[in-house]
């Protein structure tokens, strides 16, 4: 029988990623999805509340959490304690703690917790990680720009305190150059911009160490770029070798030429990892991208710009 899924916080990427994923996983079935201002999915019930939903569906098998980061806790926490298993949107909480106190209820009851982070799902980002297996590297660069404009419309909260500001796309970033790279990476520097009538940063210049490396590991995080994305995660292995990913982690090179990659997709392989550890009642927790962007908070020199007007 398929798992009978709830979608809480119904807005871009649940229903982008979401929903096509899970009415495309004969795993799956959505079951019910929650939005406080009732733009809920057509044909299944909508609740204004997680609470509601967990009362009032019948059958329920999981929840995936699609809020902004700073509501997730709070409500997985209730999903938990109602028995259900939880797929989290990344990142999987505003802080460290949150995500272990999440996992250490989800192992006490044997349920369920996975913490996604969709840009580790491209194949090319698995083929680079296999290449740079065992690997010493010279040097990593990392650079995501993009428009805030294009990407975050009106999105108020990405501003707020514990809306992560320009580390919300340059999390991708990390959860891919933490999958990647063969060792521990660490921040080292951090210059943080703040527009001057913002709380969250919208670009930043990192540096970081890294346990296998020898050179330069930078990365540069934008938001006030126009005329197309720029994502991508260059690195110089000791022995001389180049791997290019780029278009966020879809698309490899090594030493200029193209690595053909197939896969099913970002959101149909969650969905289908989700399926795999709900049959196993095991979990999945990564928490390696979000204790980077605690570090470059961490670290971080305050550097104000211009203000930003939506
Ligand atoms: P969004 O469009 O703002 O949607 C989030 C939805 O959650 C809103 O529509 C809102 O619906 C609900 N919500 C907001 N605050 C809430 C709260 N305090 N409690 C309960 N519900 C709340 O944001 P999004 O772009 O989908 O991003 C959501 C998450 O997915 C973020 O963590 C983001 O990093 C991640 N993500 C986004 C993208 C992307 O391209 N947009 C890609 C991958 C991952 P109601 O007001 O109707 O309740």
């Amino acid at each position: 029988m398929a798992t009978r899924v709830g979608i809480v916080g119904y807005g871009k990427i649940a229903q982008d990623q979401h929903v096509p994923a899970i009415e495309g996983n004969p795993h799956f079935e959505l079951a019910a999805t929650v939005s406080r201002s009732r733009n809920g999915h057509p044909g299944v019930p909508c609740f204004t509340s997680h609470t509601d939903m967990l009362r009032d569906t019948k059958d329920l098998g999981a929840v995936a959490i699609c809020t902004p980061p700073s509501a997730r806790y709070a409500i997985a926490r209730d999903c938990l304690d109602a028995g259900l298993p939880c797929l989290l949107e990344k990142p999987p909480g505003v802080t460290l703690g949150e995500v272990e106190e999440l996992k250490k209820v989800a192992d006490a009851r044997g349920l369920t917790l996975f913490t996604t982070w969709h840009a580790q799902h491209n194949p090319a980002v698995t083929a680079a990680a296999e290449a740079l297996k065992g690997k010493t590297v010279e040097t990593m660069r990392i650079t995501w720009r993009e428009d805030v404009r294009k990407w975050h419309p009106g999105q108020a909260w990405i501003w707020e305190p514990g809306g992560f500001g320009v580390f919300d796309p340059g999390i991708n970033a990390f959860s891919i150059a933490t999958r990647i790279f063969p060792g521990t990476l660490w921040l080292k520097e951090a210059e943080l911009l703040y527009p001057e009538n913002r709380q969250s940063p919208i670009a930043a210049h990192l540096a970081l160490s890294g346990s296998a490396a020898t050179g330069e590991i930078a990365a540069e995080f934008d938001w006030r770029h126009s005329g197309g994305e720029a994502w991508d995660i260059a690195v110089r292995t000791a022995d001389g070798e180049t791997i290019l990913l780029s278009e966020g982690g879809s698309k490899l090179s090594r030493n200029g030429e193209q690595v053909a990659a197939q896969g099913p997709g970002e959101y149909p392989d969650i969905y289908r990892e989700f399926a795999a550890l709900l049959d196993a009642k095991a979990s999945h927790v990564d928490v390696a991208p979000l204790r980077l962007c605690a570090e470059a908070f961490l670290l971080g020199r305050r550097t104000m710009v211009e203000p930003f007007e939506d």
